[in-house]
């Protein structure tokens, strides 16, 4: 698409106070945003347009963001921001176990937004590793482009999932613990909950096809945290030759 829907921010939000009201502090901030007021006219743009961020209110009349969230996750990576009344744990949870980038509970602070999403747009562009290919028997990755093949199979990341499978293969053999993981693939020092690490280490094992803890590359030392190890012949890793 076109050069300049990099910095475009997709608004899914019912109540037309809140969404104008982000609408104009994102225009403040130099992003263009794009409102939708229901799931159905949000996942237009979200075709259309290839907005570089979505900002997701849970509730939405008609369909309601879960379902939302599933329908754009279906179709592409691009950072999802949940939007959500409710500040409960397990709601949390379930935004980040579905793929769902940040949470952020209403009411919320302008500024601290548009800082969360400058941080999920760096996440999301700059993945700036200095190898820009890894490659063992079971595993291929372009950096740069973000293409993931398992067992010779396309997978489709999100951003989140992605950064963790970097830590991993990034640190091959060794045991990393969840506070070692959120903090290399999780760059916000406030995030504590380990438990994201588990349920993005159990959404990334079952993208990829390695269920089996037997035959897994990516091995959960209980106590101890986890480990991407070698299944095969070890094979140091491929650097790009273009
Ligand atoms: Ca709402």
């Amino acid at each position: 698409m076109s050069s300049t829907t990099h910095k475009t921010v997709l608004i899914i939000e019912d109540d037309p106070d809140i969404r104008h009201l982000l609408g104009i502090r994102l225009k403040h901030a130099g992003y263009e945003p794009i409102e939708a007021g229901n799931g159905t006219d949000g996942l237009r743009p979200v075709h259309e347009r290839r907005p570089a961020l979505v900002i997701l209110d849970i509730g939405l009349p008609g369909m309601d963001g879960w379902q939302v969230l599933q329908r754009i996750r279906d179709v592409t990576t691009t950072p999802v921001m949940i939007l959500s009344a409710r500040g409960l744990e397990a709601e949390k949870v379930r935004g980040l176990q579905s793929g769902a980038d940040d949470y952020v509970t209403k009411p919320f602070g302008h500024q601290e937004l548009i800082a969360r999403i400058g941080v999920l747009l760096r996440r999301a562009t700059d993945e700036g590793e200095p190898e820009t290919e890894y490659a063992d028997p079971r595993l291929q990755i372009d950096i740069r482009s973000r293409s993931v093949q398992a067992d010779g199979v396309d997978v489709q990341l999100t951003p989140g999932e992605f950064r963790l499978l970097l830590a991993l293969i990034q640190h091959v053999g060794q045991i990393l613990s969840p506070e070692q993981l959120l903090e290399l693939a999780w760059d916000d020092p406030t995030t504590t909950n380990t438990s994201r690490v588990k349920f993005t280490v159990l959404r990334l094992r079952r993208k990829l096809g390695w269920d089996d803890p037997a035959s897994s590359p990516i091995e959960s030392v209980r106590g101890f945290g986890y480990r991407y190890r070698l299944m095969s012949e070890a094979l140091a890793p491929v650097h790009a030759a273009n």
